[in-house]
C-alpha cells in the first residue's frame, strides 16, 4: 500500500522480506533475506534514499545497521520502545500520559503479588512479539494463575489491569522530517478475539476536548522520539480520559480507511513525512468505515455490488485469524454508512 501510494509521486519502492514472493513483491523488486543477515541487508540498502518498515517486530539491530548509511524512518528508538510493552508504558507514563496499570512479573509469586495489587480480571501479556491478541491471557480468577503462568513462563511478562473502557479509539499522526505534524480525526475500533475487525470515522459524539487530548498525546510522543513518519496510538476511552494501550511506529490497520476516506492517505502521508515534503490534508471524505477481511475473503462480486465499497486484497494465503485484506466503505452520512457496514458484514465468511 506504501508502494501504491508512492507510484504517482514518482517514487519507486523495493522490499526486503524473509518470505519469498511476499505480497509487496508484485509492486517492486524484493530481496529475500533474514533480518539478521547483515551481509544481505548491507547489499540491499545500496542506492536507496530512505528506508521504512511496516511491521514492528523487525529486529532493532537491523534498523540500526541500515540507519548508519541510509536514513531509517521511523527512527530505531521508536521501534525499540514499541517492541517492549513495559518500556512502552513507562515511556508514556514519563510523558505524563496515562496507560492501564501494569506490573512486570518474573515468577508465579510475583504474578500472585501483582494480581493482589491490580485485582481481577487482569491480562497477562508477553512483553515482546505479541500482536493481534497473541501472547496474552485473560485472568478471571485466582484459580487460573498457575496454569497461565505455566503456559507463558520463560518469556518476559507484564500484568495489566483490565480497563473497563467505553470504547476503543486510535489516533493516526504524522511528523515530517521538517517537524510538521498532522493528526487524523480519532477513529473508533472494534476488536474480536484480540483482532481488529472494524474501524469507523468520524466517531459519533466525540467532544473536541477528546480529540485535543489525543493530539496532545501524539505530539508529545512524536517530539520525544524525534519521530519521522506515521505513528498510530491505540487508546481506551474511559469517560473523559484517554488511556494509551499501545503504539505502532508505522502505518496502521486502523488507518487503512484513509486510502479512500481521507484527502491524503496514511500511506502517502508517511512517504511525504519521510521525504520532508509538506504533509497533506487529513480532511475526511464523508463518513468512512474499514472492515477487515480475516481468514477467508468474501465473494468479490458481492462486495463490489455494495455502493461505496472499495476492496483491498493483500494476496495472502487464507488462514484462520489472518488479515488477508480490508474493505473501505464511504457514505455521505453516518446512517447510510451503517447500512453499508451491515451489508458488507453479512457477506463475511468468518
Ligand atoms: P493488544 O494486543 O494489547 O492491543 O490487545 C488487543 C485487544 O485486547 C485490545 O484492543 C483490547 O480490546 C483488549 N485489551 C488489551 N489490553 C487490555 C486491558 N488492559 N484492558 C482491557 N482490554 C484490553
Amino acid at each position: 500500500m506504501l508502494a501504491l501510494a508512492g507510484a504517482p509521486l514518482g517514487l519507486h519502492c523495493c522490499f526486503y522480506d524473509p518470505a519469498p514472493a511476499s505480497p509487496a513483491s508484485w509492486y517492486g523488486q524484493q530481496q529475500v533475506g533474514h533480518y539478521t543477515d547483515t551481509e544481505a541487508l548491507e547489499a540491499w540498502r545500496i542506492g536507496l534514499s530512505c528506508i521504512t518498515y511496516e511491521f514492528e517486530n523487525v529486529p532493532v539491530a537491523a534498523a540500526e545497521l541500515l540507519n548508519q548509511h541510509v536514513p531509517v524512518y521511523p527512527p530505531p528508538i521508536a521501534l525499540s520502545t514499541a517492541q517492549d510493552r513495559l518500556i512502552e508504558k513507562q515511556f508514556f507514563n514519563q510523558l505524563g500520559i496515562a496507560t492501564a496499570p501494569f506490573v512486570a512479573v518474573a515468577s508465579l509469586a510475583e504474578l500472585e503479588q501483582a494480581v493482589g495489587q491490580l485485582g481481577l480480571p487482569a491480562i497477562l501479556k508477553t512483553r515482546r512479539m505479541g500482536y493481534d491478541g497473541k501472547g496474552q491471557v485473560l485472568l478471571r480468577s485466582e484459580a487460573e494463575l498457575a496454569e497461565a503462568w505455566k503456559a507463558m513462563a520463560g518469556q518476559d511478562l507484564i500484568l495489566e489491569g483490565f480497563v473497563r473502557f467505553d470504547r476503543e479509539l486510535s489516533i493516526i499522526a504524522a511528523r515530517s522530517r521538517s517537524g510538521e505534524v498532522a493528526c487524523y480525526p480519532l477513529v473508533q475500533n472494534w476488536h474480536r478475539e484480540g483482532i481488529l475487525r472494524r474501524s469507523v470515522v468520524p466517531v459519533a459524539a466525540i467532544p473536541a476536548a477528546l480529540q485535543a487530548q489525543a493530539e496532545a498525546y501524539a505530539q508529545r510522543a512524536l517530539a520525544a522520539l524525534g519521530y519521522v513518519g506515521v505513528l498510530a496510538i491505540e487508546l481506551f476511552q474511559v469517560g473523559d480520559l484517554l488511556l494509551v494501550n499501545e503504539m505502532a511506529p508505522r502505518v496502521h490497520n486502523s488507518g487503512h480507511w484513509s486510502i479512500e476516506g481521507a484527502e491524503t492517505s496514511q500511506f502517502e502521508q508517511h512517504l511525504r513525512a519521510m521525504l520532508g515534503w509538506p504533509l497533506g490534508s487529513v480532511a475526511l471524505r464523508g463518513s468512512v468505515a474499514m472492515i477487515n477481511l480475516i481468514g477467508r475473503p468474501p465473494e468479490t462480486d458481492a462486495v463490489l455490488a455494495v455502493e461505496g465499497a472499495h476492496l483491498h486484497l493483500y494476496d495472502k494465503l487464507s488462514r484462520a485469524g489472518r488479515k488477508i485484506g480490508h474493505i473501505t466503505l464511504r457514505a455521505d452520512d453516518p446512517e447510510l454508512l451503517w447500512q453499508r457496514i451491515a451489508a458488507i458484514e453479512a457477506l463475511l465468511p468468518e
